[in-house]
């Protein structure tokens, strides 16, 4: 079985960008169909010369609609509890929220290992970026842009070291 990474953040963070950059492969990109790819949830990332992984999607972490304790976020939780690490999304522009505390303090219940993912990095200064997030403690924190494919290598490198 390949080693599940789950990806967990509140909404619009940059989650479903990021699974997309992890799992975009030149097989995915023949294969999938337009549209599919983006509501997937579980996806398979196979970085050339690496280790191949598994990446969840647990969009419904923090579903607007159902609020933390919604169904769709209890199952987005039990997809997290059964990671073999989390990668915990954050946004770089908008900094720490109150909704990332909640679900950092529910992360920390779940006690998987986790890594902090700044997201949105693009156009900052990095390290200001990084500075928000201190307070939270994690000495496993990096700061990439999905969107730009920046530092993704690096985090795909830091992944398959703890999986
Ligand atoms: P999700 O709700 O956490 O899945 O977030 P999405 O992946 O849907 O992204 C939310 C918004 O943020 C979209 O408009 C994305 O284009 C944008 N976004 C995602 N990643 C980045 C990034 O690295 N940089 C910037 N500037 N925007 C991003
Ligand atoms: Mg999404």
């Amino acid at each position: 079985m390949l080693p599940l990474v789950a990806l967990v953040g509140r909404p619009n963070v940059g989650k479903s960008t990021l699974f997309n950059a992890l799992t975009r492969s030149r097989d995915a990109l023949v294969h999938d169909q337009p549209g599919v790819t983006r509501d997937r949830n579980y996806g398979v990332a196979r970085p050339e010369g690496k280790r191949a992984f598994a990446v969840v999607d647990t969009g419904g972490i923090a579903g607007e609609e159902e609020g933390l304790s919604g169904a769709t976020a209890r199952q987005a939780r039990a997809a997290a509890e059964e990671a073999d690490l989390v990668l915990f999304v954050v946004d770089g522009r908008e900094g720490a929220s109150a909704l990332d505390d909640e679900i950092l303090a529910w992360l920390r219940k779940t006690a998987r290992p986790t890594m902090l993912v700044v997201n949105k990095t693009d156009g900052l200064d990095l390290q200001a970026a990084l500075n928000d997030f201190a307070r939270y403690g994690f000495s496993d924190v990096i700061g990439v842009s999905s969107a730009h494919r920046h530092n993704i290598d690096e985090l795909i490198d830091r992944t398959l070291a703890r999986v």
